[in-house]
């Protein structure tokens, strides 16, 4: 019998930040159609180029990345912008893969959006048990609300949409701006400075903070792995295990060891440290995957650092 087989489309969107490329770079074992689009291709913000996106691409897939995002101080002192922008931007793609019967949408929270005072680790039952951080307030709420939203469709439309809660990423095409970046990729861009000019490297904070870090790489290849055979509709942290956090001054000291730069570094107080630690369990992950090798930080940020020389004058900065 003649057999029709029709690719299914599937939009990524953020498709040109970090994660997004990262994806990109998988692609040929995705079989779908892929649409990797950032803000100049469709301003998610607005809700009728959101519409017009929609209905021009048809997706039966979404993937959905893009916001507005930052590193602590970002956070800090962008509080109406971080909050306005990614409640928007999410109602919109909610409200359009709702519309435009979309078959399944994943949607990318963060484990910076827990509770601050909460019992370690951290799972994914304590998103709503109390107040964020208050240097991150208005993105964890915009974000909190996501998966809330995520749950009211699928409860009231039977919609399959899901969230995923990654740690902190790093990674090649991340933002390397040196006050809105988060810690790692601000770090190497500020190594890379102070050793062109033979200046102190400068950490903001005191370098105690604990953090996860995942490679975007690594979050790719799991996010793909939640699209395309996590059956749950309940939202999954995608993180290192508890036993990789490391601290800040640990983070600087591989950085600056990879530049041949670790004499120097210091640490500027003044700063505040946000969130002393988010330690995120990865136990539901490694339950539903089986196992899963994540790239080892010196590696990760060795080929991150590499990236970011290589691609000085055209990256994100
Ligand atoms: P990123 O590199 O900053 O990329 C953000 C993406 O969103 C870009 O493609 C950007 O497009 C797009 N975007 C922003 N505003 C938009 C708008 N108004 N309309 C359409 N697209 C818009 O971000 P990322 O680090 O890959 O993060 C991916 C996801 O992971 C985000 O949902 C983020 O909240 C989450 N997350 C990130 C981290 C982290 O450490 N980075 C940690 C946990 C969770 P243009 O570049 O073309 O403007
Ligand atoms: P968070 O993990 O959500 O808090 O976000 P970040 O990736 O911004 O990490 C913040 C932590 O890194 C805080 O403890 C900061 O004090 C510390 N840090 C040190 N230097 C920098 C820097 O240049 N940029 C950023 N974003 N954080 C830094």
């Amino acid at each position: 019998m003649f057999q029709f087989i029709m690719k299914l489309n599937m939009l990524i969107t953020g498709g040109t930040g970090m994660v997004g490329q990262s994806i990109k770079k998988m692609q040929e074992n995705i079989p779908f159609n892929c649409y990797f689009l950032g803000s100049k291709d469709c301003d998610l913000t607005n809700y009728e180029e959101t519409k017009k996106l929609f209905s021009k691409i048809k997706p039966d897939y979404v993937i959905h990345l893009a916001a507005c995002v930052g590193g602590l101080y970002k956070n800090m002192n962008n509080k109406v912008e971080m909050f306005e922008k990614n409640i928007l931007i999410n109602t919109h793609v909610l409200k359009c893969c709702y519309e435009f019967n979309v078959k399944k949408c994943v949607c990318c929270l963060s484990t910076c959006i827990f509770p601050d005072k909460i019992t370690y680790p951290i799972d994914e039952t304590m998103l709503h048990n109390g107040p964020p951080h208050d240097s991150n307030d208005a993105y964890a709420y915009a974000k909190r609300m996501l998966e809330k939203h995520c749950e009211f469709y699928n409860n009231n439309f039977n919609t399959n949409f899901v969230c995923v809660i990654p740690t902190n990423i790093y990674g090649t095409h991340d933002n390397y701006n040196l006050e809105d970046s988060h810690v790692i990729p601000g770090l190497i861009h500020k190594c890379y400075l102070a050793k062109l000019s033979k200046e102190k490297f400068v950490v903001k904070g005191t370098g105690k903070p604990l953090r996860q870090f995942i490679y975007s790489n690594d979050l790719a290849k799991l996010i793909l792995w939640v699209a395309s055979s996590y059956k749950s509709k309940e939202s999954i942290i995608l993180s290192v295990g508890e036993k990789e956090e490391v601290s800040i001054k640990e983070v600087a000291i591989i950085i600056a060891k990879i530049y041949d730069y670790e004499e120097n570094i210091e640490f500027d107080t003044k700063f505040s440290d946000g969130q002393y630690k988010k330690t995120a369990s990865n136990k539901k992950l490694i339950e539903n995957i089986g196992e899963f090798e994540f790239t080892p930080i010196q590696v990760g940020v060795q080929e991150s650092i590499q990236w970011f020389i290589s691609n000085y004058n055209n990256c994100r900065k």
